[in-house]
Parts: structure tokens; C-alpha cells; sequence
């Protein structure tokens, strides 16, 4: 089994996600004891919160870069930012690990793929949703994507930021992002792409009222999946 090194802590809600989705599907793979080779790095996300706030993305570059530099030399053979909007700053991180970086936007169109979705919705932090260089990756692979128009997509951000990252799910938030993903069903939407760590601990994908790809999960599959690429020889 490869070693992966998560950079963790946007927010730690989410980085919980990850580390217990690797472990129970090494488990489920391997059985008895095994459990996953995991590196985890997580980060204060007050600071990374104030890079983000100033929209200072080269310092976001140099926190994150400096992080996966130190996975790697701890011994992590890839790195996987546990977080949607922070892969603005997978580029960086590509240019200065000498391992590979799983990408969260890749899961994600993977999972798309074989589950036949060519329309995606996507929700996320406005930088995800409006940005380009998200839906832009999608778009690449042939996904088609849609995002709500700018205000909703301020609402949303705001939901995620003043409460999904600090731990507050509200039925009220709940209500409303059910809300949106209808109107991005009715505009034609095949499946919305849960495009921030957290919105699944808000909208369990089981319960959105259309198909829904959850970042965490598309994200943990890939990750388990090049953790895993060797065992199978072995076994
Ligand atoms: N976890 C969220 C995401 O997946 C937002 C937190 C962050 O800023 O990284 O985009």
C-alpha cells in the first residue's frame, strides 16, 4: 500500500471525512487489521481564511507548497488537497513536490463519467463555482457544467464560510441549498457536484433531490484507488 500525505484542516469538519472514508475502504479491501497509510497535515484554517479573504493566492501557494513539501519529505508518495477551492493553488503544489497530486476536479469527472452524467451543477465557494479554474478542468473532460447565478452563488459561499466550516448545519441551509439544486435541475442539470468538503455533512448526497457526486467521496475513491494500484500485483 503507497503512503498518501493529505493537507488537511479546510476545514478539519471535512479532513475527519477523508480520514475515516480512506481508512474503512483500505479495510473493506484488504480486511482483518489493515487500516491506511496516511500523513496528515492539518493546518489552522483561521490563516488560510485570511489568504483567501484578501484573495492573496500567491501566499496561498506558498502555505500550501511549504505543506505538501513537508508530506513528501516525511515520507507521503502523493499528496491530495482535502479541499475543492484550495486546488486554485494545485498548480504551485504540482510545480514543487516531486510526487504526484491527486486532483479533486479529475475525481470528479471520473465519477461523472461512469455514472453517465455529462451536465454538471456545481456548488462550492464562489471562488469554485466562478472562478474558471474548476469548472474550466471539468469542462476539459467533456463535463458540461452549471453554476446558480452570481448572487445565489454569494449565498452559497456565504452558508459555507459562516457556518459549514465552523461546524454549524442548519435546517434552514439545508432547505435552501435543496432549494438550488432543484432550480440547477430544472435548468438542466443531470447531478450537482457537492464541490466543497463540507456541503455533504449539509446535503448527505442521498437526500438531494438529483443524482449528487460528493467531492469527498470521487476525491477518497481516487486516493484509495493509487494507494491501492499496487496490491492487487502483490496479492
Ligand atoms: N472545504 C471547502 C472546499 O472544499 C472550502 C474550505 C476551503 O476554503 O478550503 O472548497
Amino acid at each position: 500500500m503507497r503512503r498518501i500525505g493529505l493537507l488537511g484542516g479546510m476545514s478539519w469538519h471535512s479532513s475527519i471525512e477523508y480520514y475515516t472514508k480512506i481508512n474503512q475502504a483500505v479495510a473493506e479491501r484488504l480486511g482483518g487489521h489493515h487500516s491506511a497509510r496516511i500523513l496528515l497535515d492539518s493546518t489552522d484554517f483561521a490563516d488560510i481564511r485570511d489568504l483567501q479573504i484578501t484573495e492573496d493566492w500567491a501566499g496561498a501557494d506558498a502555505s500550501l507548497t511549504a505543506t505538501a513539501q513537508r508530506l513528501v519529505n516525511g515520507g507521503a508518495e502523493a499528496v491530495a488537497i482535502a479541499t475543492n477551492l484550495m486546488h486554485k493553488c494545485a498548480p504551485a503544489v504540482e510545480a514543487a513536490v516531486d510526487a504526484p497530486l491527486i486532483h479533486i476536479v479529475d475525481a470528479i469527472a471520473a465519477t461523472a463519467k461512469r455514472q453517465g452524467h455529462s451536465t454538471l451543477a456545481v456548488l462550492g465557494t464562489k471562488w469554485t463555482m466562478l472562478d474558471g479554474f474548476y469548472t474550466e478542468r471539468l469542462e476539459e473532460q467533456g463535463i458540461r457544467t452549471l453554476v446558480p447565478d452570481e448572487p445565489t452563488c454569494l449565498e452559497v459561499d456565504q452558508i459555507i464560510f459562516d457556518e459549514l466550516t465552523q461546524g454549524v448545519f442548519t435546517d434552514a441551509s439545508r432547505a435552501r441549498y435543496v432549494e438550488i439544486m432543484n432550480d440547477l435541475k430544472a435548468r438542466g442539470a443531470d447531478a450537482v457536484a457537492l464541490s466543497c468538503t463540507e456541503i455533504g455533512l449539509l446535503v448527505p448526497p442521498e437526500t438531494a433531490p438529483l443524482p449528487a457526486i460528493d467531492s469527498v467521496d470521487a476525491h477518497v475513491a481516487a486516493i484509495v484507488e493509487w494507494m491501492m494500484a499496487n496490491v492487487t500485483a502483490i496479492q
